[in-house]
C-alpha cells in the first residue's frame, strides 16, 4: 500500500474586517494575509489604484472619496465579484473595507452562497482613531502606511520599500475624517448586528486599542482554534 494519505483540501478561510477608519484593519489584514498566504482584498487600495491609473471606475470614485463618502454599492460589488474569482483566493481571502453597507453584505452572500466567514469587528475609542488618522502617512506607490509617532519610516519621510516620499491621504484630513466616521456610524455599524445574527458568520469583537502585536495574537488564536 502506498504511504499517501488522502487529505481533503482544507476549506478556504474567509475573513471580513469591520471597524471604523483607523481601527487597524489594513495592518491586521496585511499580517493575516502574509502569515496564512491568503489574498488580501482592500477595496480602498483597489479604488486608489483605479484613480492612479485614471480608469473609468477611478474617475467616478475620486470625487466621492475626496468627500469621505461611500462609492456606490454596484461598483463595489462588481469589483469584488471579479476579485474573489481569481486563483489566489482559492485557499482563503481577507476582506479589508468591504462590505460597508447592507446591500454590499447581501450582495456578497448572493455571490458565495452559504460559505463560512470569520467577522472581526475591531473597536477603538474615537479620540484614538482621530490621533491615528491625523498622524497616518501613506506611500502612493506601494500603498504601505506609516504613523509619524508610532511607526515612522526608517528615513524621514520616505517609504521603506520604494523610497517614494510619503504623503497624507486627502481623506485623512480632519474635515473628511469626520465625514468618514459619520458614514461608518450610519451605514457600516449596522452590519455588526446583521452578522451577529447569522450562523455562517463567526463574529468576534476585538479590542483594537492595543499594540498591533497584541491584536494580531488574538486574531491568530481565534483562526487557529477555528472558533
Ligand atoms: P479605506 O482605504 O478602506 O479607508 O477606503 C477609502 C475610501 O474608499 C472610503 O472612504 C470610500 O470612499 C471608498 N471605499 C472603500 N471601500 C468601500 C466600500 N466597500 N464601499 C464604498 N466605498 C468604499
Amino acid at each position: 500500500m502506498g504511504g499517501v494519505t488522502d487529505v481533503a483540501p482544507a476549506a478556504p478561510t474567509r475573513v471580513i474586517f469591520l471597524g471604523p477608519p483607523g481601527a487597524g484593519k489594513g495592518t491586521q489584514a496585511a499580517r493575516l494575509a502574509v502569515e496564512w498566504q491568503f489574498a488580501r482584498i482592500s477595496t480602498g487600495d483597489m479604488l486608489r489604484d483605479a484613480i492612479a491609473k485614471g480608469t473609468p471606475l477611478g474617475r467616478e470614485a475620486a470625487p466621492i472619496m475626496e468627500r469621505g463618502e461611500l462609492v456606490p454599492d454596484g461598483l463595489l460589488l462588481g469589483l469584488i465579484r471579479d476579485r474573489i474569482r481569481q486563483a489566489d483566493c482559492a485557499s482563503g481571502y481577507v476582506l479589508d473595507g468591504f462590505p460597508r453597507t447592507l446591500p454590499q453584505a447581501e450582495g456578497l452572500e448572493a455571490m458565495v452562497g452559504n460559505a463560512d466567514f470569520f467577522v472581526f469587528d475591531i473597536e477603538v475609542p474615537r479620540a484614538e482613531l482621530m490621533r491615528r488618522l491625523s498622524g497616518r502617512r501613506w506611500c502612493p506607490t506601494c500603498q504601505s502606511t506609516y504613523h509619524v509617532d508610532t511607526s515612522p519610516p526608517t528615513r524621514k519621510w520616505l517609504c521603506d520599500w520604494d523610497s517614494t516620499p510619503l504623503v497624507q491621504r486627502e481623506d485623512d484630513k480632519e474635515t473628511v475624517v469626520a465625514r468618514r466616521l459619520a458614514e461608518y456610524d450610519e451605514r457600516t455599524r449596522p452590519l455588526i448586528q446583521y452578522y451577529q445574527g447569522r450562523s455562517h458568520f463567526k463574529f468576534h469583537r476585538i479590542d483594537g486599542n492595543r499594540a498591533p502585536d497584541a491584536v494580531f495574537g488574538e486574531l491568530k488564536s481565534i483562526l487557529e482554534a477555528g472558533r
